[in-house]
This record gives C-alpha cells, structure tokens and sequence, in this order.
C-alpha cells in the first residue's frame, strides 16, 4: 500500500499555507488549564510538544514539498512528540532546580513534589498537548491523515470554520491568562 502522504497535488501546499495554524493558537487550551491547575500542569511541556509538531509544517513549507502535514500531525506522531517534549523539559527542569538558589520559591515547590510525580506531571501536559495539536488541526487540514497508520483520510476537516476555530483558540488563551492573573497562589 502506498503511503497517504504522498502524490499530492500541488495545490495542496497552497491550501496549507492559507490554512497554517499559527502555532501560538494551540497554546491557549494550555493556558486555561494551567491558570486552573496552577501546581500540576506543566505549560512548558505542553508549548514545546506543540512547537515540536509544527517543525514538521516549517520543514515541509521550506523545502516546497507537499504534503506538509505528515506523519507527525497524525495521534501516533503527536502521541510520541508529546511523549518527547514531557521527558525533554522534566530533564530542563531537573537541571535548572540545581542551578537555582534553594531559597527561590519556585525551587521549594519543586523540592516538595516528588520526582516521580514531576516527571508523570510533564509527560500528561506533554502528551496532551500532542494530542490537542492533532484534534485541532484535524479540523482544518484537509491533506492530514490523524489516524494514520490505521486509517487514511480526514472526514473532520471543515467540520468548524477557520475563523471560528481561531477566535475560539484565542479566547481559551484570554480567559486563561486574566484567570491566572487573578488567581492569587500560584
Ligand atoms: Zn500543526
């Protein structure tokens, strides 16, 4: 069986490039979740599996070679960038803790918490951010393949319009940040 993501046509690159979901959009369900769960979600994880997706756009747009949503914009891609992203920032963390001073609040925090418990914490917003990168660019790509390697096709996309979806994004992100600046103890 040949792969799904190949013969293309050409005009698919230029359906990508107007539909392009800035990146910065998917991080607004992280937000909102993390000014409601200030202590448990890590952001950082979260914003790094959604950056290490979109190299793959990037790399594709750069080279001007069709389909630019491939293997990483499918759950499994997603699932194993996450994955990534959560161990790569549990690794910066642990290294930034001791090069911290003991007394900065954030390093007793992290002092209180186990590390296994640090590392189960990076990896769930890791993964999820994986995974909410896939659902939401689902809806908008038509040449993406999410269930690959199981199933081809994408029978969401169109399903919410472009603009639609972005100011949806883009209010999660609001709301997020005006609760995490209210929310006293973070
Ligand atoms: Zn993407």
């Amino acid at each position: 069986m040949s792969s799904p993501f190949s013969n293309i046509a050409f005009d698919s690159i230029c359906c990508g490039v107007r539909l392009i979901p800035f990146t910065p959009f998917h991080f607004g369900p992280g937000v909102l979740v993390k000014a409601c769960s200030p202590r448990g979600f890590w952001l950082t994880s979260f914003v790094v599996a959604n950056v290490l997706i979109d190299v793959e756009v990037l790399y594709y747009l750069r080279n001007y070679d069709p389909p630019i949503h491939r293997h990483l914009h499918t759950y499994l891609g997603g699932t194993a960038m996450g994955l990534l992203a959560g161990l790569l920032m549990f690794g910066v963390v642990q290294i930034a803790v001791r090069c911290r001073p003991a007394g900065w609040r954030w390093v007793r925090q992290m002092a209180s918490t186990t590390i296994r418990r640090q590392l189960c914490e990076s990896v769930i917003a890791g993964v999820t951010g994986g995974v909410t990168h896939i659902f939401l660019d689902s809806l908008m790509h038509d040449d993406m393949h999410p269930f690959w390697p199981f199933f081809e096709g994408n029978t969401l996309a169109g399903v919410v319009g472009v603009g639609a979806l972005h100011i949806g994004l883009g209010l999660t992100g609001f709301f997020g940040i005006v609760i995490w600046f209210l929310t006293p103890e973070k």
